[in-house]
């Protein structure tokens, strides 16, 4: 299996030695001729989602990457990836999402909480994080919510998170991913 991290800006280091100690191959999309090789997923990482946006216009990346998610490539979204997959951006996956959701001072805060399907204590890590306000279809899946907001949703074979599991050493969120591009 060989996985595409989008390394446009943000955490996409920690994506990858996770995807690593997994023991699943990686590559760096930085640009159009990296994106055309061969892959089984992709992930969006966590970063500046209008600085992740642009840059995916300025390199002509944004379409080809819709198509393919589109056409069902399985793609894996945590906090700015997230909202890039969202109808703000992307619009690949049926969700409302709050930017920046915990104000100033809870921007960044960690805690662990029940994921469907994943496990009952998964670590959180949020920082500068966004929630779902609300799934739009029924494809739509809500797998986490911490203090009555969604944290993780699944629609088909897209995954997002607002938290950032590459933050921390359980890899059960990112197996999930590898298990929903095989099921
Ligand atoms: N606040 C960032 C944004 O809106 C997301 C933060 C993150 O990815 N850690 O893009």
């Amino acid at each position: 299996m060989r996985i595409a991290v989008l390394a446009l800006q943000g955490a996409f280091a920690e994506h990858e030695q996770m995807l690593h100690r997994l023991g699943v191959e990686t590559f760096q999309v930085r640009q159009l001729a990296d994106w055309q090789q061969p892959k089984d997923g992709l992930i969006i990482p966590g970063g500046e989602s209008t600085t992740q946006g642009k840059l995916l216009h300025d390199l002509g990346l944004f379409e080809p990457i819709r198509q393919a998610i589109s056409e069902g490539l399985p793609v894996f979204g945590t906090c700015a990836g997230l909202i890039l997959l969202s109808p703000m951006h992307l619009g690949t996956m049926d969700i409302s999402v709050q930017r920046n959701a915990y104000g100033r001072q809870l921007g960044s805060f960690h805690t662990t909480a029940a994921v469907k399907g994943i496990g009952e204590n998964v670590p959180m890590t949020f920082i500068r994080a966004p929630y779902i306000k609300e799934v739009l279809s029924p494809q739509c899946e809500v797998l986490a919510e911490v203090d009555g907001h969604i944290v993780a949703a699944r629609q088909g074979k897209q995954l997002v998170t607002a938290f950032h599991p590459e933050l921390d050493q359980d890899t059960s969120v990112h197996q999930a991913f590898l298990n929903l591009i095989t099921e």
